[in-house]
């Protein structure tokens, strides 16, 4: 048995995986791999209770509007109070686009499980579609680009007391003017960004698996195709 592992909790990967979100758990599977670190993934669906403690991550994709209702009711009916319970307990909570939607206080009439003080609603304007770049702070102070891909209706605005995941550098963000992306409070991140996300930005994955693990330093591995696909994101949305 390796000494660390990192149990994923991968909430509705069927309905809330639009843009192959999935493959964020894969890229979080390989490196862990690669590094003799343990991985395990536990799907949870519609309906299905969740344990706040067997879990180090927990992870909701972005969906289509009509798969993330199904989704919403559900979480807030099912698994919004272990949800809590995990961020209270510090395990991480990664929302993307749709699911960092329902981290907040929902989107539209949709509800939220109340995570983070983030509202989304739908305005009459355009979708916001494009490559994106944010500028991330790193609680040593260092800053990191995380680079891809946008597309949703909502637009979300943060609570007095939330901090953004990042700056925009390129694109629409949160909401097309505050300059702000995503949310991070804790271990509850949300973000717009597909890509998928952690593929184009292997930093960041490896960061994650640092916080859930509690390994402070990863071995280092060839990332020379994940920093070209960085690389290439950061150069689409117009940033190199
Ligand atoms: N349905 C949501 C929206 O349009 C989220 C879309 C997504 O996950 N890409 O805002």
């Amino acid at each position: 048995m390796p000494e660390a592992e990192l149990r994923v909790c991968a909430l509705y990967p069927d309905l809330m995986n639009i843009y192959a979100d999935r493959g964020n758990l894969l890229l979080l599977e390989r490196r862990c791999a690669w590094r003799g670190i343990g991985f395990s993934v536990t799907a949870a669906g519609l309906g299905e209770a969740i344990d706040p403690g067997a879990h180090d991550l927990f992870y909701l994709g972005g969906g289509q509007d009509r798969d993330q209702l199904l989704c919403a009711q559900d979480l807030v009916e099912t698994k919004r109070e272990a949800l809590h319970a995990a961020a209270a307990d510090g395990k991480l909570v990664l929302g993307v686009c749709g699911g960092y939607q329902l981290l907040g206080h929902g989107y539209g009439e949709m509800p939220g499980v109340g995570l983070v003080d983030v509202r989304t609603v739908r305005e009459d304007g355009p979708r916001l579609i494009g490559n994106v770049a944010i500028e991330v702070e790193l609680e040593d102070g260092s800053t990191r680009v995380l680079a891809g891909f946008e597309n949703h209706g909502g637009r979300t605005s943060l609570g007095p007391g939330e901090r953004p995941l990042g700056r925009v550098l390129a694109g629409h963000g949160n909401d097309g003017r505050s300059g702000f992306e995503g949310v991070w409070r804790d271990g509850v991140i949300g973000t717009y960004l597909h890509g998928p996300l952690l593929p184009k930005n292997a930093w960041f994955a490896d960061w994650l698996i640092g916080k859930a693990t509690g390994m402070t330093t990863l071995p280092p591995l060839d990332d020379t195709l994940e920093d070209a696909a960085h690389r290439s994101a950061r150069r689409a949305a117009g940033v190199d």
